[in-house]
């Protein structure tokens, strides 16, 4: 059976991904909007540290503003 092109995938949904600095190599590490504080530990260097939360209202407020994720879809697809 042979396949058919399939049509570009549109997002259904999304989050908000926050950079934090390692405090003792710098590297950035991505996390998916915390909402509690936490020990997290650098896959870099193995060293834990404790992260600030993010609010929770402002990060539903930006999903909110988006669709949760389709009206930020390439005006060029809609
Ligand atoms: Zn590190």
């Amino acid at each position: 059976m042979a396949r058919r092109p399939v049509a570009p995938v549109k997002p259904i949904g999304m989050e908000l991904v926050f950079f934090y600095p390692c405090p003792y190599c710098r590297r950035e590490l991505p996390l998916v909007s915390p909402p509690q504080p936490a020990m997290i530990t650098c896959d870099v260097c193995r060293q834990s540290f404790p992260i600030v939360p993010v609010d929770e209202y402002s990060v539903q407020f930006v999903k909110l503003m988006l669709a949760d994720g389709p009206a930020a879809i390439d005006a060029d697809y809609l």
